[in-house]
């Protein structure tokens, strides 16, 4: 080797393929890949994560946490090592922990990742007929590039919280069998005009209208002879025809199936998002391909890892928030102090000093990162960025104009977190957020870091991001959960 070559091995860096990591097999990403597809399947919204949740808390022998069953009194627990307690914020959003070795004093490993994703809610008075079809009107939830959302099967998920009290949830376009909603588009022969406007304009917000009905109340009468009927027929125009026959039937098979009037939809959460299931994509397998990867893909690595943690170190926190693709507000958004709340209650019960353990512990604000795509790469500064099949992403900062409104993480939390991976082999890179002035964005880091606690962003780079069909490389997906893995122990 020559002397320049040697010095280069010693001097230079690269961030190696996730694939040549040799810690990792093919099985074990592929095994875990299943996994993802399923709960990418059956999670759509926040609501639908905290139920999938659920099911595996108690299975692995996690708590409720209610302060008043702990607090200090005679003969109450305290939580041990090895203890895993949750608790669920208004079922759409989810904290679960699992006690550490050590004193809470000494700061707690936290990670945050946020379970809603961009979609069309449907407006509080959705249901409006124009001649002879009935729409279901929406409102776009997060940063969503419009015209991505027309001609692709839509499925509406929710829950009604009618009159009575009693919440009904509603899943309609998922099973096959089902029928799916649909917004329209312009033909290429008729779209002369519209070609000319700017991609953000082609579509705008008020034409997310989607299909819902089409047939008149009452679809068919019965086999009476076509004269008879003709003369029933004006008759009935006259004395019992109603108004928006289409809107009506439409109203008539969601009473059929769910028993809600449209003034029910006045009490509801409503959102269509694009139907079907997550599917591997390229001959190789290599990616995954489905709606709401940002950020379920962090979600359920931090899950998992949280799951399999027996007796760690320093007691874990691993947060799933609501809202965060618009800002975080709200009692489920992280700008709320649920987590610090519950941090607050289980040091009163545990022992130790809230200010102590905030400043002592360490997060990971795990969210998706930006992938390169040759396709578009003047967006991007192709050294800075996260590469596809390359792992975890760690970013320092987010962002616009100039680093505007990011956590911009310390130098030595960005060690700290590097020497954990390397310790445990994880396959990780760096990236930023495309290149400078190109946009920018940001996570719930700053809202983490409001509380006195260190914070980095770590996530799993994704391509065509807030599309209705995202997509990830397994290898990326399996190293965020083994990086999470490796933070908790
Ligand atoms: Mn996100
Ligand atoms: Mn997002």
């Amino acid at each position: 080797m020559s002397n320049a070559k040697k010095l280069q091995k010693e001097l230079t860096w690269n961030f190696p393929p996730a694939f040549s990591n040799k810690k990792i097999t093919a099985k074990a990403v592929n095994d875990y890949a299943a996994g993802y597809r399923d709960y990418l399947d059956r999670c759509k919204t926040e609501r639908e994560f905290v139920t999938y949740a659920q099911d595996y808390l108690k299975e692995f022998g996690y708590k409720p946490f209610v302060k008043t069953d702990y607090a200090g009194a005679e003969g109450k627990p305290v939580p041990k090592a090895g203890d895993k307690l949750f608790f669920v914020n208004r079922n759409k959003a989810l904290i679960m922990c699992t006690i550490g070795k050590r004193p809470l004093n000494e700061g707690l490993r936290i990670t945050v990742s946020h379970v809603d994703s961009p979609r069309l809610d449907l407006k509080p008075f959705p249901i409006a007929e124009n001649k002879g079809i009935a729409y279901l009107k929406t409102h776009y939830y997060g940063g969503i590039r419009k015209y991505q959302w027309v001609t692709i099967p839509l499925a509406l998920h929710g829950v009604v919280a009618k009159s009575d009290g009693s919440v009904v949830t509603v899943n309609i376009g998922e099973d096959p069998e089902d029928p799916v909603f649909y917004i329209s588009d312009l033909l290429p022969h008729l779209s002369k005009v519209q070609d000319e406007y700017h991609l953000k304009d082609g579509i705008k917000g008020e034409d997310l209208k989607a299909i819902g009905a089409t047939l008149p109340y009452p679809e068919k009468d019965d086999g009476k002879k076509d004269k008879d009927k003709d003369k029933e027929k004006d008759k009935d125009k006259d004395e019992n025809s109603v108004n928006d026959a289409v809107k009506l039937n439409l109203l008539r098979l969601l009473n059929e199936k769910y028993g809600f009037t449209e003034k029910d939809f006045l009490t509801a959460e409503l959102s269509l998002v694009p139907a079907g299931k997550a599917r591997d994509v390229g001959l190789d397998r290599s990616l995954v391909g489905s709606y709401g990867q940002d950020d379920r893909v962090c979600a359920y690595g931090a899950f998992r890892a949280e799951l399999e943690t027996g007796k760690p170190e320093y007691t874990t926190l691993t947060v799933f928030a609501d809202k965060e693709e618009i800002g975080s507000y709200g009692p489920t958004g992280m700008s709320s102090d649920f987590m610090v709340n519950f941090i607050e209650d289980l040091t009163e019960i545990c022992g130790g000093d809230i200010n102590t353990v905030l400043r002592a512990s360490n997060a990971l604000s795990t969210d998706v990162a930006a992938a390169f795509d040759p396709n578009f790469p003047s967006v991007f500064d192709e050294q800075n960025s996260a590469r596809i099949n390359h792992g975890c992403v760690l970013t320092k900062y987010t962002g616009s104009r100039g680093k505007s409104g990011s956590n911009d993480a310390s130098a030595e939390l960005m060690s700290m977190v590097a020497r954990i991976f390397s310790k445990h082999d994880i396959s990780w890179q760096i990236g930023e957020l495309g290149s400078v002035d190109a946009g920018g964005g940001g996570t719930v880091a700053l809202y983490i870091a409001k509380f006195d606690i260190s914070v980095v962003d770590l996530g799993v780079p994704i391509l065509a991001m807030h599309s209705p069909f995202e997509l990830a490389a397994k290898y990326d997906i399996y190293s965020l959960y083994q990086a999470v893995q490796a933070f908790y122990k």
